[in-house]
């Protein structure tokens, strides 16, 4: 098998015992990017040059035994929000190509300081915005498993990259399912971490109260290890979380005998695909079989009103938060433009896409001073009922078990133009961003036609341990991780 090929954990024992380089593992990463990415499209930036310079640190770091860590030479790319100093970070928007950060996000110094080997820069949609990745303005990323169809997204560049082993493990980032939905899509792990568990310094920010960085990867066992490493208080983040970070990898094998799992009758609902309901409940049954205690008939009553409260909330946030990109500091410039006020004009009217644009109005719209009650401020309670929901639920609960989206990943075009349609695909992600939970989407079959569905598994407040150990019995059980897709060529 090829070096590329293999899990994170499995090359870090590789390396561990001599047996590779991390000069040999970047090449062969190397050498698979410019084998198949051009049709697969999941890099903005590849860094080559200084990948092969990391990896030849990592080797002499493991070769002194000096601070080896499980990431120590392993090939990780990055979501193009997660900032990286001199290396171009996009959000996949016009306004800020060309823009090269000053400094790393906290996640990228962490990878640094345990030697991980940063490969570049993977596509997304415009500033997270999106379930699909149709919305970068720069270019395509087709689903590894079936080309004509999207990867999900927002992350759909970090889940594509991983299915198609263009990188051994990837960074994303969840603000209404944007690591989840994709990882359902692409077939691979893909963990959102509790908010305030990873910190989001550097991390371009698209709604603060809901952005999360979590791993995707191939396994639950790469997710445990990535995780450790990011994890973690941060005092360049005030909403990140000053508690202990668990050995998550030395828990994955804890017995799950006898731990309750709650299936909320919501999910299951209309609109549901049946293949979907069907590889979910029977990976339900899995669990049940190896002695978890299944409740089928949880209720979060108010999980109707996530979808429209995410949208108050996430886009008043966003025309806060994008109201820096004013040609002025970041990025793009229009040029030819009449005075100070019109260059701001142009340079949002041609740097902002569509979908970005859409969204500055109806928040701006959400929070104006006639509107701000009746939709911002009623979001916010709306927001508290979904997450006494859960508290409720998690009185009795270990964990809630559900599918990650209605469908399988859809065809490119199929839902672009109609926002709704695309908003309504993250209808069972997005409450758990609005209630700060830990959530997971493993890998949980395929459909007739091939494609991936993942099973999302949603734990407590900063019960990482539990939810990877979770996700790590039923992947034995299920046994559908590690499963490659064969890339055809795209006819020229
Ligand atoms: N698809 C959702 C949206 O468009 C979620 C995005 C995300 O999680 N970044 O807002």
């Amino acid at each position: 098998m090829e070096l590329y090929n293999y899990s994170l954990e499995n090359l870090g024992e590789l390396l561990d015992k001599g047996e590779i380089s991390a000069v040999e593992l970047t090449r062969s990463v190397l050498e698979r990017i410019s084998a198949v990415d051009d049709t697969i499209g999941s890099y903005l930036t590849v860094d080559a040059e200084g990948a092969l310079i990391q990896a030849e640190s990592a080797d002499v770091r493991r070769r002194k035994r000096d601070n080896v860590t499980p990431l120590t030479g392993i090939p990780v790319g990055l979501k193009d929000l997660i900032s990286t100093a001199g290396l171009q970070t996009t959000c996949a928007s016009k306004i800020l190509a060309g823009y090269r950060p000053e400094y790393d996000a906290t996640v990228v110094s962490r990878l640094r300081s345990a030697g991980a080997v940063i490969t570049g820069k993977l596509n997304m949609d415009e500033f997270a915005m999106g379930s699909s990745t149709e919305n970068s303005a720069f270019q395509k990323t087709c689903n590894p498993w079936a080309l004509d169809r999207v990867p999900g997204g927002s992350s759909g560049g970090s889940t594509a990259a991983v299915a198609a082993a263009t990188a051994i493990a990837t960074l994303g980032s969840d603000t209404g399912g944007s690591i989840r939905q994709p990882a359902s899509f692409c077939g691979v792990v893909g963990m959102k971490p509790t908010y305030g568990r990873v910190s989001r310094y550097g991390l371009i920010a698209f709604a603060s109260s809901l952005d999360q960085i979590g791993p995707v990867t191939l396994t639950v066992a790469d997710a445990a290890l990535l995780l450790g490493v990011i994890a973690g208080h941060d005092a360049c983040d005030s909403t990140s979380v000053d508690l202990p970070v668990a050995d998550y990898y030395k828990r994955l094998k804890n017995d799950i005998r006898g731990l309750k799992i709650g299936l909320p009758q919501e999910y299951f609902g209309a609109g549901l695909d049946s293949e979907v309901e069907v590889l979910v409940r029977s990976a339900c049954g899995q669990l049940a079989a190896a002695g978890a205690l299944v409740n089928e008939a949880i209720s979060l009553p108010h999980t109707d009103y996530a979808v429209a409260c995410y949208y108050l909330l996430a886009t008043a946030e966003a025309s806060s938060n994008l109201a820096r990109y004013d040609g002025v500091k970041y990025g793009f410039r229009a040029e030819n433009t009449d005075g100070l006020l019109d260059m701001y004009r142009q340079t949002r009217a041609q740097g902002f896409g569509d979908e970005v644009k859409r969204r500055i109005m109806l928040g701006t719209y959400a929070l104006s001073s006639g509107y701000y009650d009746a939709y911002y401020r009623k979001a916010q309670q709306v927001r508290t009922l979904i997450t006494r929901d859960f508290e409720k639920v998690f009185a009795d609960c270990d964990v809630i078990v559900a599918p990650v989206c209605p469908t399988p990943a859809f065809a490119f075009g199929e839902k672009v133009d109609d926002p709704l349609a695309m908003y309504l695909s993250d209808i069972l992600t997005i409450p758990v961003n609005l209630a700060g939970l830990p959530a997971i989407s493993v890998p949980c079959g395929f459909t007739k036609s091939g494609l991936p569905v993942g099973l999302q598994i949603i734990a407590r407040p900063f019960a990482e341990e539990t939810l990877l150990n979770v996700a790590w019995q039923y992947e034995q059980l299920g046994g559908w991780s590690r499963r490659r897709p064969e890339i055809k060529k795209k006819a020229v």
